[in-house]
């Protein structure tokens, strides 16, 4: 066996367990392989392994293998901060946009997504750590965006996305974790109807999933560790 198919066995194990632990099904905790740095070659050998979701945080670089693997069936996620001027490339080529934190932003990708395409599917980005030089919206402040997000027709809220302070204590973590699920619920009981919460990386998977996650974004534990900090 390959040492990417060898990851991906170990992923789902963790995954398996986790969601076991929490009495949870596994199959409720989708995969999102994030491949931000390596090669349309190993993500072609991640497909080739049963992979379909991946994650990339810059809009060309993706771009650039979503157009290389164009011939895989494969769910591009934009896992990354979203710059105005890249709102076309990312409306056009991703399925999914994890990020969201600016309603001007939202709308820019509302208008690129193209007709022939089914809705982007979108999740609005928390600062559940509160750090002030941290992505996210400050908890409180989902309900509008979300309201804004609910109204453009291109574009389908699906739920909540964190990213929690690398340096935070894994009961730290794992609180921002709740606090995501809590802010989730929150909007739910306020009639939105989302159903992901996007949170759990190669470090923190397990508690992500203890707390709720549906969708957890994973890379060096998959593709091993990057040559660049992002
Ligand atoms: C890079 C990145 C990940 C993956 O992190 P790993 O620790 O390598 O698993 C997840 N989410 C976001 C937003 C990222 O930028």
């Amino acid at each position: 066996m390959g040492i990417i198919a060898a990851n991906l066995q170990a992923v789902h194990g963790r995954i398996a367990r986790a969601a076991s632990a929490a009495g949870r099904s596994p199959d409720d905790v989708a995969l999102v392989a994030v491949s931000k740095t390596f090669p349309a070659a190993l993500v072609a050998e991640a497909h080739a392994c049963g992979q379909r979701s991946f994650g990339e945080n810059q809009a060309q670089e993706g771009v650039k293998k979503a157009t290389e693997l164009s011939h895989l069936e494969i769910l591009w996620h934009f896992i990354g901060p979203i710059q105005s001027n890249k709102t076309r490339l990312i409306a056009e080529c991703f399925q999914w946009v994890h990020g969201i934190e600016r309603e001007k932003i939202a709308g820019r990708l509302n208008e690129a997504r193209p007709a022939g395409l089914p809705p982007l599917e979108v999740c609005i980005q928390i600062n559940v750590s509160g750090e002030p030089s941290k992505s996210g919206v400050p908890p409180g402040s989902e309900a509008a965006l979300a309201e804004a997000i609910s109204r453009l027709p291109r574009l389908r809220l699906r739920g909540l996305m964190a990213i929690p302070e690398p340096a935070a204590d894994p009961a730290s973590r794992r609180r921002q974790f709740a606090r995501l699920r809590e802010l989730k619920d929150g909007l739910n009981a306020r009639g939105f109807a989302l159903d992901t919460l996007s949170m759990g990386m190669s470090d923190d998977m397990e508690a992500a999933i203890l707390e709720g996650a549906t969708m957890v974004r994973v890379g060096t534990a998959i593709f091993g560790s990057r040559k660049s900090d992002r």
